[in-house]
């Protein structure tokens, strides 16, 4: 056999081996897991969480159902900490739906500036209050399909109002947080908030919705932090997969 023909079989060899051996790898790490694998994971989520955070509260303060909902609008892309330091005197000065229906939008935007994104979320509120007193008597409604259609409502916000001020179970709350560590469990491999909370509403039983997105979300602030989740010291890090 020649030099050049001895290459030939040398590249030959290498190429089909890299190509046998990558897929695999590939495969093995992107491989969705059974319901019934996923189910054990949900098993020792759930006692994880309610050991690590037994008194799940949403941490957004309000007073009735309309401040949890106007307080949520404003949580968009801002910490909770910094929505409930605008609330108080955004509600002092309008303490109904009837108030903010009222209202110039510029003074709501003013009021409601730190939050960040004030034009389009003062635009909503506004918005919301007037449809909440045409067709809700100034009330928030504690349905699933009414809240989603106010404007700047979506599923989350829904999922959020309905759990917090009914106690009504409509479906995880998928946040920033909900979304990356369902991933890293291996609860879930959407990319979607939508598909994460499908995903998760047909695997956890329904009396633990409500508990299990603020326990989730609670995971995600103190360890799962989206740079550098700090794995160790988390109290999934046994059976976290740890996934991307
Ligand atoms: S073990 Fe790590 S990746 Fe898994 S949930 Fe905890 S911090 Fe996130």
């Amino acid at each position: 056999m020649t030099t050049s023909q001895k290459r030939k079989v040398a590249n030959a060899r290498a190429t089909s081996t890299s190509e046998k051996t990558a897929p695999r790898e590939q495969s093995q790490s992107a491989r969705p897991l059974t319901t019934a694998a996923r189910k054990k994971l949900v098993k020792k989520t759930l006692e994880a969480l309610a050991q690590a955070y037994p008194y799940p509260r949403c941490a957004l303060e309000y007073k009735d159902p309309f401040q949890l909902l106007v307080a949520v609008i404003l949580s968009a892309q801002c910490t909770d900490k910094r929505v409930n330091m605008v609330t108080p005197g955004l509600f002092e000065r309008f303490p109904t739906a009837q108030a903010f229906a009222d209202a110039d939008v510029e003074e709501i935007e003013e009021l409601i500036k730190s939050c960040g994104f004030y034009h389009s979320k003062a635009l909503n509120i506004s918005k919301t209050s007037k449809a909440l007193v045409e067709k809700h008597n100034g009330e928030v409604p504690n349905t699933f399909e009414a809240l989603v259609e106010l404007p700047g409502v979506g599923r989350k916000t829904a999922n959020c109002v309905l759990g917090n001020a009914f106690r009504v179970a409509s479906g995880f709350v998928v946040d920033t947080h909900v979304l990356r560590i369902s991933r890293k469990i291996g609860l879930s491999d959407a990319t979607t908030p939508e598909k994460v909370e499908s995903d998760l509403n047909a695997l956890f039983p329904k009396k633990e919705w409500i508990d299990a997105s603020h326990r989730l979300i609670y995971l995600g602030r103190e360890y799962c932090v989206a740079r550098r989740p700090k794995c160790n010291g988390c109290p999934l890090e046994s059976f976290c997969l740890k996934r991307d």
